[in-house]
């Protein structure tokens, strides 16, 4: 069996495009979708992130500004960023583009957010309301999961769902989605014990860990959608040997790096019923949910 691809670069295009059309009318009444970045340090990894992100704005002509820290920000200078955006009218959405380094106190920075602003729904007041299943903004990747699994046709209530890590802004909220839809929700992480034994329970199993190809065919039930978060880079040449589709071998050997998920795509599209590429999967539906975050919050504001 070849597992189905979800194509989760057309749909996030389509998400991308109905907001088009929401941005018109908000533009009628005289408001521009703003969103305001904060990017500390140098990290490659983040600053293409935010290019991205940034790119998607400039496309839907939502404004945008960053404000970009130096690598050594204290907690301090962080937050005076963080509060030029609260203040500003034209600024709807901020986004605090994570990791932060060390030094930085990440929980005070997230939770300075005004939570009518807070579009990667990290602020406590959001994720108390997720919780309640009430919620206002709801953390992009697993959002823009759940709305793949919707489109794509994919039924959620009643299924075993796996989520494999429990990080505050993927496999927290993504276990809470897929219950609220009725699944059945099973979080695992680094202490979980025969890890294949309980992914294999899975009809859906989420992969959000960072472990290049982690999740191998024995941890997959036949059958099983599949959906890759890992977004992890590989340099070398063995490891891209055996985690990469022989598809993108070419393109490794030219640049000497590539994208890999923490599915090892290779196996697992033997076994599962459907998977989400990496690259062109989960990576473009993030940024169109930030996109519709961050004009709900204009819209919100007017
Ligand atoms: P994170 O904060 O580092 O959390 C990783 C989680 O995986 C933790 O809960 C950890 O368990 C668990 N874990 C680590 N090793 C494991 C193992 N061997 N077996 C089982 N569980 C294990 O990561 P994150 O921010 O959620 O991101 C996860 C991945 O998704 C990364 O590759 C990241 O780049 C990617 N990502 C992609 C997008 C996108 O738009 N595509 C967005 C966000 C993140 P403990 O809690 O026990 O430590």
């Amino acid at each position: 069996m070849t597992a189905r691809r979800l194509e989760g670069a057309e749909i996030a295009r389509q998400i991308r495009e109905e907001q088009r059309a929401r941005i018109a009318e908000l533009g009628a009444k005289g408001i521009r979708p703003g969103l305001g970045v904060v990017l500390v340090g140098e990290d490659p990894a983040s600053a293409s992130y935010v290019r991205s992100k940034t790119r998607a704005c400039d496309d839907l002509a939502i404004f945008h500004e960053t404000k970009h820290l130096g690598v050594g920000a204290t907690t301090g200078e962080v937050l005076t960023a963080v509060e030029h955006f609260n203040r500003r009218v034209e600024i709807h959405g901020i986004l605090v583009q994570l990791p932060l380094p060390r030094q930085v106190d990440a929980r005070r920075v997230l939770d300075a957010v005004r939570p009518e602003k807070d579009v990667d729904g990290l602020h406590p007041d959001n994720v108390g309301r997720l919780v309640q299943r009430r919620p206002r903004f709801v953390p992009c990747t697993p959002a823009g999961i759940m709305e793949m699994l919707r489109r794509s046709g994919i039924e959620v209530a009643g299924r075993r769902a796996v989520v494999l890590g429990r990080s505050e802004i993927v496999g927290k909220p993504m276990a809470l989605l897929l219950m609220h839809a009725d699944a059945t929700a099973t979080v695992c992480h680094s202490r979980t014990r025969d890890l294949p034994s309980v992914t294999r329970e899975a009809d859906i199993l989420v992969a959000a860990i960072g472990k290049p190809g982690l999740v191998r065919a024995e941890h997959v039930r036949p059958g099983a959608i599949v959906v890759d978060v890992g977004m992890n880079r590989v340099t070398d040449p063995a490891l891209a040997r055996d985690l990469l589709l022989p598809s993108r071998l070419a393109e490794f050997e030219k640049k000497g790096h590539a994208l890999v998920g923490d599915v090892h795509a290779p196996s697992v599209q033997e076994v599962a019923g459907a998977l989400t590429p990496v690259p062109g999967g989960v990576g473009p539906l993030t940024i169109a949910l930030l996109v519709a975050n961050t004009v709900r919050a204009a819209a919100g504001a007017a």
